[in-house]
């Protein structure tokens, strides 16, 4: 083929595909642009996932009549006059790209009228062409739909996920930015449900109430730093017993940008140090401002990446502002005692070690050099398990077996998780299902996403026992727990049980995800001291079972250390 120019069309659908990856990057373009105008109320619609329409409207500056064509034109800002500009940027947008590229994969109509103009303007375009532009009346600002987006594209139809999934994404966008900008008032239809109104009070805690729901908002804690040319960081951080059983729930807001960073959620981590138990997260939201001149924000097309000049002591700034908050406006909390208050985690994290690894200290001590390395121990590979006599416990995580060829340590968690889980699942399809009544009804605040999440697994949580109705806005009522939960908190079990569905590490449809759910939740727990009786009572229900060598997540229930490798190991033979 000859080398040719691409056309405008072809070449914009091409440079789109950077800055308009899914809808919910189209919903987070044309909030910032609404941000950038000024705006104190910013209302957002969408349905069908954002595909079909998004709908922003704004009360900002508006465009200028005679800017109105410019504004669709690549690289074209009000923003920025020269590139020495980029090195204190203040604007959420500055690339110029948002529009054109949005028209580009859309059918498009911005209405818009300018702050002191008589009239407004409204322009059409389909698919990176100009269809129509009139003169029309509307109050100061901006309006921008956006309808069948990707129709034209349909390679990036293809990527994108479910409704839910998607509708889910666009709440998480509107949630951080709800917090971000306290004194905008932002409101979230999807799909015709008023799904988040924040009243634009100025109170960061009046915001994080309308996305957490109140309890969590008093609950949280207030942090407050300012050094000097560093930074000032403020915002609200959740007490240890507000913990998460899914990462997600750090919001970081540098500028005004929400901001995706890996090494300052770490630095949050980090202040919960011993506060938390493992695989507990924490919730925060913490608005960080620094020189402009300090930080890049042009690093990619998302704008959600930044980099700091002073990186470490921004990190350490930030470290050490939560921890004070946490310090001193609670009394430290023995860790044992924030144990014995939060509900189970799924698994710490800590327990995932490889096979073999240095279950003996078989790396540590010397070897004779004409020995082949002693194969890792296997996991138990037939179907069925041998009788097996509990010996005792290791570090209050291991039950210690013997069986007929050597030694069988058996995951507690893991081991009982695998029982419960073929317990639920059996309940479900017999349809006896144990459900446990609760004497008093219990509220929980659902976030944006959460509620999205629920009208998908809704009906799969029902059919495992869980009774529950809307209550309000953005709460629910919960009636009824499955038995198999009872003696665990039923509104941070029901949360976690959502969270975990709607973030899934089990390899399963949505039935089983939500029986390996419940049985994660109610298992013993890794740590749990277990007397013999009870050690005796898992092993025995472990041999039982259907498929006893994983747990739901794929993870093994116990390792085999057979006569063979002891006697090896002990230069036996
Ligand atoms: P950028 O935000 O990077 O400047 P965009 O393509 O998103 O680029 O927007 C181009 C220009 O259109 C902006 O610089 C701004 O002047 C104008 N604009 C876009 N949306 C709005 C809005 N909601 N209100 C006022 N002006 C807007
Ligand atoms: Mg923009």
């Amino acid at each position: 083929m000859p080398i040719r120019v691409l056309t405008p069309e072809t070449a914009a659908q091409i440079a789109a595909g950077e800055v308009v990856e899914r809808p919910a990057s189209v919903v987070k373009e044309l909030i910032e642009n609404s941000l950038d105008a000024g705006a104190t109320q910013v209302v957002v619609e969408v349905s069908g996932g954002g595909l079909k329409l998004i709908r922003v409207v704004d009360d900002g500056l508006g465009i200028p009549t005679s800017e109105v064509e410019i504004a669709f034109q690549r690289h074209a800002t009000s923003k920025l006059t020269d590139s020495s500009d980029l090195e204190k940027i203040s604007t959420l947008g500055f690339r110029g790209e948002a529009l054109p590229s949005i028209a580009s994969v859309s059918n498009l109509e911005l209405v818009t009228r300018y702050e002191g103009e008589q009239a407004g303007a409204r322009i059409r375009i389909h698919a990176g062409i100009l269809v129509n532009r009139e003169a029309v009346g509307r109050p100061r600002g901006t309006t921008v739909q956006v309808a069948n987006l990707f129709q034209n594209v349909p390679a990036r139809l293809k990527f994108v996920k479910s409704t839910a999934t998607e509708n889910g994404r666009i709440g998480n966008i509107i949630t951080r930015y709800a917090m971000a900008r306290p004194s905008v008032k932002f409101s979230l239809t999807i799909d015709g449900r008023k799904t988040l109104t924040t009243n634009g009070s100025g109170e960061l805690r009046e915001a994080v109430s309308s996305v957490y729901g109140p309890d969590a908002a008093t609950a949280m804690l207030e942090v407050s730093a300012d050094e000097g040319g560093l930074a000032k960081v403020r915002g609200l951080a959740g007490p240890p017993t507000l913990s998460r059983a899914q990462s997600g729930y750090v919001t970081l807001i540098l500028n005004g940008r929400w901001i995706q960073d890996r090494r300052l959620n770490y630095a949050v981590e980090e202040a919960y140090q011993n506060l938390l138990m493992v695989g507990r997260r924490p919730v925060a939201v913490l608005l960080i401002d620094v020189p402009p001149e300090d930080v890049d924000v042009n690093v990619s097309p998302s704008k959600t990446e930044v980099r700091f000049s002073k990186d470490r002591d921004l990190f350490s700034l930030v470290q050490r502002s939560v921890r004070q908050a946490l310090v001193e406006s609670s009394p430290i909390q023995s860790p044992t005692l924030a144990v014995s208050a939060s509900a189970s985690p799924p698994y710490a994290s800590s327990q995932r070690r490889p096979l073999g690894s240095d279950l003996l200290g078989w790396a540590a001590g010397p070897r004779a050099p004409e020995t082949d390395t002693p194969a890792a121990p296997s996991m138990f590979t037939k179907t069925t398990l041998p009788l097996l006599r509990v010996v005792g416990q290791v570090s209050n995580t291991y039950i210690v077996t013997e069986g007929p060829d050597g030694m069988y340590l058996v995951d507690q968690h893991a081991a009982h998780e695998r029982v419960l889980f073929e317990r639920v699942l059996k309940e479900i399809s017999e349809s006896r299902v144990q459900i446990q009544g609760m004497l008093a009804p219990v509220t929980v605040d659902l976030t944006p996403v959460q509620k999205e999440g629920l009208i998908q697994v809704g009906e799969s949580l029902r059919a495992h026992g869980f009774d529950f109705e809307p209550f309000g806005d953005s709460a629910y009522v919960l009636r009824a727990v499955p038995a198999m939960l009872s003696g665990r908190a039923p509104d941070r079990v029901f949360l976690d049980i959502l969270d975990s569905l709607l973030n899934p590490s089990i390899p399963y449809e949505s039935d089983e995800r939500s029986a390996a759910s419940i049985a994660c939740h109610s298992a013993i727990r890794a740590g749990d001291v277990l007397q013999q009786e009870l050690m005796e009572e898992v092993v025995r229900l472990l041999e039982r079972a259907e498929s006893p060598h994983t747990c739901p997540h794929g993870r093994p229930t116990l390792v085999h250390l057979s006569s063979n490798l002891l006697e090896r190991e002990f230069g036996r033979r």
